[in-house]
């Protein structure tokens, strides 16, 4: 059996009695495990099917033009390769053997001695598969491209036609989930829609540009507090946006939702939906489950012990949005959020270490340092464990903590001086429509899309 680094040369000589840690996914969980287990005497191998870690909770600044790719991503290797002990791979893992101890990625078989998961999770569309390639989610950099894409194409097409009500079909977007991604995503695109449309486009008129807000809660941002969802509301209503509360989707097709609620039935026609209502844990939990038994909640996220073990494989440990953990001082599992996902990833490698020593590290304790969200420029919620901040006093504590987290300096640095560069001149420079869909989403969507739905009769 491979016990080694996936290599050609085999470790140096001092290594090579090191128990080998796999830990798969380089995301908030994964790069924090390895951080802290570099140059520590073990032996890491970070597994991950993309070469960057993405710092998700800014993906809504990339579909809306504010900051390009590159600024939101940090290849793995540059982030934790040049450490002598860790191995990056490039590749997804496929399947894992708990018994053989082995984990399978690109057709090979890789040992390990202790297993970290950190695979985070996806979208889901509550069985509703095919609405997927209709209104794109927004997990991934190539999501939040495509979201950008369809709004600009849109935006482009409206300038060239004459149909008075086409163009307005085509200024319209809908975004379904008012969670804090939703009205991040919300806030932006009609900030970028109005501003973009009043200077830039000569046959557009803002007046037509909506955005429109659906949930089934009947409050936005609904796990924070009543008071700082009203603020929000109102913030994104003087914005611009409409909020569609207490109502369900029930329809997605072309270029049109149809929601169901109290009031009846309501049919929204857009050029561009967008998807932020639903998320499951990454399918190595489902395979895991399959494999040792370990039971797993409604979203599909591992149910781990205390030390973020499977039962009866203490070596085998799942963290961030891939593990239920609900051994808090309330019962609640943990968020599926960054701030839980590091803390856990650094409590379980510090663990990992004082085990290898025969020592024991004082329990898990999850310090909750609480919520925010960005609504618009300057505007921000903040709930921090009790302390309710709005506008832009929430604003300067929400960029604080991002850039706080944010793991690359240099990315620190463009984010910093984007923010005040948009702030000050309400300009947007990753404007870009690039990228080929039909390679992320599994369909083609040309201009073709953005059709009204045709009506009979
Ligand atoms: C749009 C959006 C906005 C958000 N905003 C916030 C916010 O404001 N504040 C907040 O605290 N949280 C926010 N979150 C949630 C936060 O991003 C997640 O809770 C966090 O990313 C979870 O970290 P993780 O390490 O578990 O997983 P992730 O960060 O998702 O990392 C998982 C990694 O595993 C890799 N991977 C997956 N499957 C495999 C496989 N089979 N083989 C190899 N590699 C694999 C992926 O490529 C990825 O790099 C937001 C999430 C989204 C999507």
């Amino acid at each position: 059996m491979e016990r080694f680094f996936l290599e050609l040369d085999p470790p140096e000589e001092a290594m090579r009695s090191w128990p080998h840690v796999v830990v798969v996914g380089g995301g908030f969980a994964g790069l924090k495990v390895c951080h802290a287990l570099a140059r520590q005497p073990v032996r890491v191998t970070l597994i991950d099917k993309r070469n960057f870690n993405l710092f998700q909770p800014l993906l809504y600044q990339v579909a809306s033009g504010l900051v390009s790719e590159a600024d939101v991503a940090s290849p793995l290797r540059q982030m934790v390769g040049h450490a002598p002990n860790v191995q990056v791979l490039l590749g997804e893992v496929v399947d894992i053997d708990p018994e053989a101890r082995q984990v399978l990625l690109n057709g090979q078989h890789l040992g390990y001695d202790q297993l970290i998961l950190a695979t985070g999770s996806g979208s889901t569309y509550f069985g509703r598969e095919e609405w997927r390639s209709l209104a794109p989610p927004m997990k991934i950099l190539e999501h939040a491209d495509e979201i950008r894409r369809r709004l600009l194409m849109a935006l482009e097409e409206a300038e060239q036609t004459r149909d008075a009500s086409q163009r307005a079909f085509l200024q319209t977007v809908v975004v379904v989930g008012a969670g804090p991604a939703g009205c991040e995503l919300a806030g932006a695109l009609i900030e970028l829609m109005e501003r973009a449309v009043r200077r830039e486009f000569k046959q557009l008129r803002p007046s037509d540009c909506r955005v429109i807000l659906v949930d089934l809660v009947d409050r936005v941002l609904p796990t924070m507090a009543p008071e700082l969802s009203a603020a929000a509301a109102g913030h994104l209503e003087g914005a611009g946006v409409e909020l569609r509360l207490g109502m369900k989707v029930e329809e997605i097709c072309p270029g049109c939702v149809r929601l169901i609620g109290a009031v009846g039935v309501t049919e929204l026609e857009a050029a561009t939906i967008c998807w932020t209502a639903g998320v499951r844990a990454s399918r190595l939990g489902l395979l895991l489950s399959e494999h040792t038994g370990c039971a797993v909640d409604r979203s599909g996220r591992l149910v781990v012990e205390p030390d973020f073990s499977i039962p009866d494989h203490p070596e085998i440990r799942a963290v961030g949005d891939l593990c239920c953990y609900a051994h808090t001082a309330d019962g609640k599992p943990l968020p599926g959020m960054a701030g839980p996902a590091v803390q856990a990833g650094g409590w379980v490698a510090r663990d990992l270490l004082a085990r290898l020593c025969g020592d024991t590290i004082a329990p898990f304790r999850w310090l909750d340092l609480g919520s925010m969200a960005v609504i618009g420029p300057w505007y921000a919620v903040a709930d921090l464990r009790g302390l309710h901040l709005t506008g832009r006093v929430g604003w300067i504590v929400w960029a604080l903590a991002h850039l706080a987290f944010i793991p690359d300096t240099e990315n620190r640095i463009a984010l910093f001086s984007k923010w005040m560069w948009q702030i000050a001149t309400r300009q947007r420079t990753a404007l870009l429509i690039t990228g080929r869909p039909d390679q992320h989403i599994g369909v083609d969507v040309g201009l073709f899309r953005a059709t009204r739905p045709q009506r009979s009769g």
